[in-house]
């Protein structure tokens, strides 16, 4: 069975039997999906935690907080 060169970029080593890339590369991108899917699942809370931002208490209490906690 004829293999294919790897997908990747500037890559030379043969893809694995049904995949584009060599393992090396599959690898990669497994493991950056997984981060895209950890990113995503954070984002939630994330959004929450922002509504910190529009509350009364913070619009008043922020100013005086990072006066006193300048960077
Ligand atoms: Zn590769």
């Amino acid at each position: 069975m004829i293999r294919k060169l790897c997908a990747a970029r500037d890559c030379d080593e043969l893809a694995l039997e049904g995949a584009a890339r060599c393992a090396d590369h599959e690898a990669a991108g497994k493991r950056s999906r997984d981060a895209a899917q950890q990113a995503a699942k954070a984002r939630t809370p994330v959004a929450e935690w922002s509504k910190l931002y529009k509350t009364k208490a913070w619009r008043e209490g922020a100013p005086a907080f990072l006066k006193k906690h300048t960077i």
